[in-house]
């Protein structure tokens, strides 16, 4: 029998497997298709951080994973390519409405940082913004910068964390699907599908949207899918404009979901309700901007919208860059979708469901990149030490 088994091969459950397994525990991980095949290998892997938080209960909990996270990449980095580059980030403001909001966000998130003078800025003018993007247009009023912030191949990372977990003693399982999970005497009992069997004193789902595919009833956590598109550049880059562009967010859609209380951009009839826009360049020069979300029409719909990544496009992203255009409009540019785990709050849920050994990991939204590594690593921490950690708790299971 062994200490653990991990459902489910993303960046969760790959990083809580190299956690767990670096302490000595008997770790198995199953996935049912391949490591980082789902939401984790189609992410643009972009990571938010804003500084280093102040003491636990600032209510600073998702900054703290942020924080984490970053750290956690750039280690992996020095062994790994994972593509990590300490970018920053601008999140440009296009209204005066929306430049209220950035000032806001500046305030409030430096209030929650130890050392905010050198890990955020308020930008509030055009010629600010131009001194860290020179290519952005004088449609945009102003931004906050992070420097901080970074970005990272998120399947290379995931499949980083899956070998050291192997070198520590794990044993990672693919094409292993679960389909049931049982306790008796104190023991899990972990079925796949082709009825092999997995026993552990501690289970931990982190099966991304399929959570509640193996869930008893009483511990389903509230979870829908959302789907976002991306598109990659036909053009690299390299000795052209934009070699060291930074993460870029848009606050249109950050002010339209604080007005709303909503996450969505577009309602089930796929009919717009905002933009929501952000990108990146990766260190190869390819560029990848996109961010629209919305309902899925059926199980496993990756189909990629023309019409509406277009308008994305060219009515939010290349008003505010127009030199991102040639980059995107030639032939060579492709475009991608993926199924987002969310939670109606959009916060995710680690917790423990049976007071017991049976934990969750899961509806980390379109943040599980910047989150899923510090969470593993707090999580790691529960799990080993039994003390739950202060800046889980906001993440508690809520329905
Ligand atoms: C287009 C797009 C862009 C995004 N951009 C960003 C970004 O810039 N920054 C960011 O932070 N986040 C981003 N995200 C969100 C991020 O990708 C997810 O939040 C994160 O990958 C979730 O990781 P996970 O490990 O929880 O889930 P997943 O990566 O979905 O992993 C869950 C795994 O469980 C496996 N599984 C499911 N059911 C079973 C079962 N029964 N048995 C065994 N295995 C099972 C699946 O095959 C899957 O591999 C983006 C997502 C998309 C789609």
């Amino acid at each position: 029998m062994g200490d653990v088994v991990i459902v489910g091969g993303g960046i969760v459950g790959t990083s809580l497997a190299m956690f767990l397994s670096s302490t000595n525990m008997k770790v198995t991980l199953l996935e049912k298709q391949s490591v980082a095949s789902e939401a984790t290998g189609l992410s643009a892997g972009t990571i938010y951080n804003a500084g280093i938080p102040k003491a636990p209960g600032s209510g600073a909990a998702e900054h703290v994973l942020h924080h984490l996270s970053t750290n956690i990449y750039a280690n992996l980095h020095k062994t790994h390519d994972i593509e990590f580059t300490k970018c920053g980030c601008l999140q440009l403001a296009n209204t005066e409405e929306e430049l209220v909001l950035a000032k806001e966000t500046y305030e409030r998130e430096s209030a929650l940082m130890t050392n905010p003078s050198s890990s955020i800025h308020f930008l509030d003018t055009s010629e600010k913004v131009q001194k860290i993007l020179p290519e952005a247009s004088s449609s945009v009023l102003g931004a906050v910068y992070t420097p901080n912030s970074s970005q990272v191949n998120a399947s290379l990372a995931a499949h980083a964390f899956a070998e050291l977990a192997s070198s520590n003693g794990a044993t990672i399982v693919e094409k292993a699907q679960v389909k049931s999970i049982n306790k008796k005497n104190n023991v899990y009992t972990v079925t796949t599908t082709d009825n092999n069997e997995f026993l552990a004193k501690i289970v931990v789902v982190a099966a991304g949207i399929n959570c509640n595919d193996v869930l008893d009833d009483e511990y389903k956590i509230n979870l829908f899918p959302v789907k976002g598109q991306m598109r990659m550049s036909g053009l690299s880059s390299d000795n052209t404009s934009f070699n060291s562009l930074p993460v870029i967010y848009w606050f249109e859609s950050y002010n339209y979901w604080k007005q709303n209380n909503g996450q969505l951009t577009h309602d089930n009839y796929l009919k717009r309700l905002t933009h929501h826009a952000y990108g990146k360049r990766s260190p190869n020069g390819k560029l990848f901007f996109g961010g629209d979300r919305f309902a899925p029409q059926r199980n496993n719909d990756y189909d990629v919208s023309e019409t509406i990544i277009s308008d994305l496009f060219f009515n939010k992203i290349y008003t505010s860059i127009p030199e991102l255009e040639p980059f995107f409009e030639n032939e060579e540019a492709g475009a991608w979708s993926g199924i987002m785990p969310f939670a109606c709050d959009g916060l995710p849920t680690i917790d423990v469901l049976d007071s017991d050994g049976l934990y969750i990991a899961a509806g980390f939204g379109a943040n599980g990149i910047m989150l899923g590594p510090g969470a593993s690593y707090l999580l790691s921490k529960w799990i080993k030490s039994g003390n739950k950690q202060i800046h889980l708790k906001k993440f508690e299971r809520r329905n």
